[in-house]
């Protein structure tokens, strides 16, 4: 078991996040000072901030030392950890000990991406990849109103669970019912708040799930009553994030189209038969060729498609052939997203040296990073999610100036979104991204299906109140 005792400082959320580059679920136990981690190799250190400011962390034959401001308290005990635990690991994890899920904010924050790699032990390609990311954010940002609001609208069921699949979703071979129910009650939902709505919307993003989930008259009754209810007027950039190519009919893509939709989602995650039969998706690469095919004969001209690095039952190899394959359907949008297959409950520290698995994925994502770069795709947005193991990012690509403004309004954290459906997030933005007196407030739905059904009004009140309404 690893133990980090804590001395001088109370940061354990952030001495838990370094701990969690290198090994699975640390546990904060603030009765007795420590964050350990039992499935870990026997590790002791002493992770300790000085009055001077100086974190030190020691284990029993060194010590690592960062000198840093008293400001900035808790990055100095995470990178000493980080160089404590690198050293002793032989890990080096990309994104060193900037744990947090938006390393753009803290790249531009820190001027370049040489600074970026010093003060956190970032591997210089990756400080690079945020600077540049960052920078196209900022200037999509400029072409998001702050007085607009952006709408999300959630779906949170799928055909079937995909078997790495860790968002809340219902698969609604057991739910059937409750889809058409659910649709009534997001409409309705919609209907209570939509007429007190003073503000123009920006951008409209309808996701999942997958919500071409509904039969195709359910569906094209949800897009007839948005587009009855919300004032959507002809610049508004909206996006349904179909998600799976299965659900994907003609009837769904003429009742985008009939409202002029152009932006959609349609994500195979693997253009692998055999991966995609074995995580349970129930489609073929073939499918989503089908769709794309389809949906641009109606018009749609901007296509995402999103893909996993690191599936379960899957080489590097075929992540690159995945990718190489959405490069040459010429889509104008990919988003790269990087997953680790679970390390075993319990590992010496032999075994976590010897395990080069993450190291394949990061160089599969830098290779496919190239080969999207070369085919004239840029990084526009990107965000990391704590679970994945040793960090990796998700990347939003684009190209021919394609971006999905809902994803940088949405992952910035820079603009409002209103959020219809179960399980989303609803916020506010005060005062500019950068500014002193920047500050996000949030409003959460109710995660649960059933009890977003039983209180749709409630939970609709208050949201009004929460947007003044
Ligand atoms: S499509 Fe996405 S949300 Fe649905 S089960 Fe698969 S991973 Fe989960």
């Amino acid at each position: 078991m690893i133990k980090v005792i804590l001395k001088g400082h109370d940061k354990y959320y952030g001495i838990a996040d370094v701990v969690r580059l290198f090994f699975p679920s640390p546990v904060e136990d603030k009765e007795n000072g420590i964050v350990y981690c039992k499935s870990a190799p026997d590790i002791l250190i002493e992770n300790e901030l000085l009055p001077t400011g100086l974190a030190v962390s020691r284990t029993d034959s060194k010590e690592y030392f960062y000198d840093g401001t008293p400001e900035e308290a808790g990055r100095e005990v995470k990178r000493s950890l980080y160089m404590a635990l690198a050293d002793i690991t032989g890990m080096r994890p990309p994104w060193g000990c900037l744990t947090g899920i938006r390393p753009t904010l803290v790249a531009l924050e820190t001027g370049s991406a040489g600074a970026l790699a010093d003060r956190f032990l970032v591997r210089p390609d990756k400080a690079r990849h945020a600077m540049k990311t960052g920078q196209a954010e900022l200037k999509i940002l400029e072409r998001i109103d702050p007085d607009d609001i952006n709408i999300y609208i959630g779906v949170p069921f799928c055909p079937s669970r995909c078997e790495y699949c860790s968002f809340v979703s219902s698969d609604i071979s057991h739910h059937m019912g409750r889809l058409k129910d659910y649709k009534e009650h997001l409409i309705e939902e919609i209907g209570l708040i939509a007429p007190k709505i003073r503000r123009r919307i920006g951008t409209l993003y309808m996701g999942g799930g997958t919500p071409t989930v509904f039969d195709d008259g359910d569906f094209t009754d949800l897009i007839e009553a948005i587009y009855g209810e919300l004032s959507i007027d002809d610049g508004c950039e909206v996006t349904i994030e179909a998600g799976r190519p299965d659900t994907i009919t003609t009837a769904k893509l003429k009742a985008m189209a009939d409202h002029g939709i152009k932006r959609i989602c349609i994500n195979p995650q693997t253009m692998n038969d055999t991966t995609l039969a074995r995580l349970n998706r129930r489609h073929t690469a073939q499918d989503t060729v089908r769709a794309i095919e389809e949906a641009r004969s109606f018009g749609f001209d901007v296509i995402n498609s999103d893909i996993i690095a690191g599936l379960k039952y899957e080489t590097a190899d075929d992540f690159i052939d995945t990718a190489g394959k959405l490069i040459d359907l010429d889509l104008a949008n990919i988003t790269v997203h990087t997953l680790y297959k679970k390390r075993r409950a319990s590992m010496s520290l032999e075994d976590v040296m010897a395990n080069d698995e993450a190291g394949d994925v990061d160089k599969a994502v830098t290779t496919v990073y190239e080969m999207l770069e070369e085919a004239g795709y840029k990084p526009y947005y990107m965000y990391k999610q704590k679970d994945t193991g040793h960090g990796l990012e998700n990347t939003g690509f684009e190209k021919g100036n394609t971006p999905c403004l809902y994803n940088v309004a949405m992952m910035t954290d820079a603009r409002d979104v209103l959020s219809f459906g179960a399980g989303g997030m609803s916020k506010r933005v005060f005062d500019q991204l950068g500014t002193a007196k920047y500050r996000v407030e949030r409003c959460s739905s109710s995660k649960d299906v059933l009890d977003y059904m039983m209180r749709t009004e409630e939970i609709a009140r208050k949201k009004a109140d929460f947007f003044g309404l």
